[in-house]
């Protein structure tokens, strides 16, 4: 198994049954793969870490998806949406701190006021910070206008996870009705890239009803999407929703962890210049969790800007911190100790080069 292993590494394009392989492969195997993704965004993204701060801007969905703690019918939330100024001050301070980035994301809104709001912050942003701080949205479903008019207020990355490339299993953890429909979704992906915004899309891992099959699936979806940045990261249960109803199942959760540190290893190997997050959700699981997921082939981090009062409000799963991680002194929140080698990418964009080399072909 070990020299199979190594003979799939040493493959130029390996496919689906080379991806369910490395998927199932033990923890003695996984340190080959992990050390072949390392080897590989050395190679092509180089050992930059770029910061996205994220901002957290409403908990207000419209949606109802069954594993998310902010969906609409979860009434044990208090609603807010952060106010423009702070919005555009939590902008300024990672302009301050260096951050190439940063990342506004919410729950999906699609009223005028929302819209409206949004890319007059982004005007604002962009102008108060010299076109220096690039911005990404994760804003979710939206008419291809919507995405057409932020990206012209200068937004240039957006993010929207498929959640689960199979159409059965999306329907699984979705409600069966029109607003969470997965050709939807799809067709709002493809409209974003053709908007010309640096595509960003990802799944969840440990799902119920996932296989690995699903997983291996998702990896040649990514792959055939031809995505430029993935946020993937563990699923983990929130109790007052549908899919966390049953609880955690602690010794499972680790499994997660270790199959998105599998998936992350995977990808980079199969699509060596694209942008892949170290996911908060890994650091939930594991306090180093980011730093490990790092080490697998990730180079962005997304560290949270949204203000302190805001923050146990936008609790999308059970333990996601709700303290702040970053100072003066560490404006990353990482171990760097952890991550030998690695660099913090301070005042750059960070973007991927899959973009740019993406764009030469069209
Ligand atoms: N509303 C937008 C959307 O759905 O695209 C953006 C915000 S949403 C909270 C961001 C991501 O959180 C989703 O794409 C989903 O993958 C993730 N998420 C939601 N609930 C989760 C859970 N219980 N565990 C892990 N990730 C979760
Ligand atoms: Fe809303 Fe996004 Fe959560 Fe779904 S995942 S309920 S769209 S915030």
């Amino acid at each position: 198994m070990t020299s199979e292993i190594q003979s799939i590494l040493n493959k130029k394009d390996p496919g689906y049954e080379d991806i369910v392989t490395l998927l199932k492969c033990d923890d003695e195997q996984a340190s080959m793969l992990y050390r072949k993704a390392a080897e590989t965004k050395e190679k092509y993204v180089g050992n930059k870490v770029y910061l996205r701060g994220l901002i957290e801007y409403s908990n207000i969905c419209g949606k109802n998806c069954l594993y998310c703690g902010i969906r609409r019918d979860n009434h044990q939330i208090n609603h807010y949406t952060i106010t423009s100024e702070e919005v555009i001050s939590a902008a300024l301070l990672a302009h301050r701190m260096q951050f190439g980035s940063i990342a506004i994301q919410s729950g999906e809104n699609t009223s005028k006021v929302f819209t409206e709001n949004i890319e007059s912050l982004i005007r604002t942003i962009r102008k108060l910070t010299n076109n220096e701080l690039g911005i990404t949205l994760s804003l979710g479903e939206q008419k291809k206008e919507i995405y057409q008019q932020w990206f012209e207020a200068g937004a240039h990355r957006y993010l929207l996870r498929i959640e689960a490339s199979s159409i059965d299993l999306y329907r699984k953890v979705h409600p069966d009705d029109e607003l969470h429909d997965y050709y939807k979704r799809l067709d709002c992906l493809k409209a974003i890239k053709e908007t010309g915004y640096q595509t960003g899309t990802g799944v969840m891992i440990g799902l119920p009803h996932q296989t690995i099959s699903h997983l291996a699936d998702d990896i040649i979806f990514m792959r055939d999407f031809d995505i430029d940045m993935c946020g993937m990261g563990p699923f983990i249960e929130h109790s007052d929703t549908p899919l966390g109803k049953m609880g955690t199942d602690n010794l499972f959760l680790r499994e997660r962890f270790g199959l998105t540190l599998r998936m992350i290893a995977i990808l980079r190997i199969i699509m060596k210049d694209i942008n892949i997050v170290a996911s908060t959700a890994m650091q939930t699981i594991d306090p180093f969790g980011r730093e490990k997921a790092i080490n697998c082939g990730a180079n962005i981090i997304m560290p949270n800007l949204t203000p302190d009062r805001y923050r146990a409000n936008y609790r999308i799963y059970e333990g996601k911190p709700a303290y702040s991680e970053i100072d003066d002194q560490n404006v990353s929140g990482l171990n760097m100790e952890l991550i030998p080698g690695a660099i913090i990418g301070l005042g750059a964009w960070g973007d991927a080069t899959h973009f740019k080399s993406r764009r030469l072909k069209v």
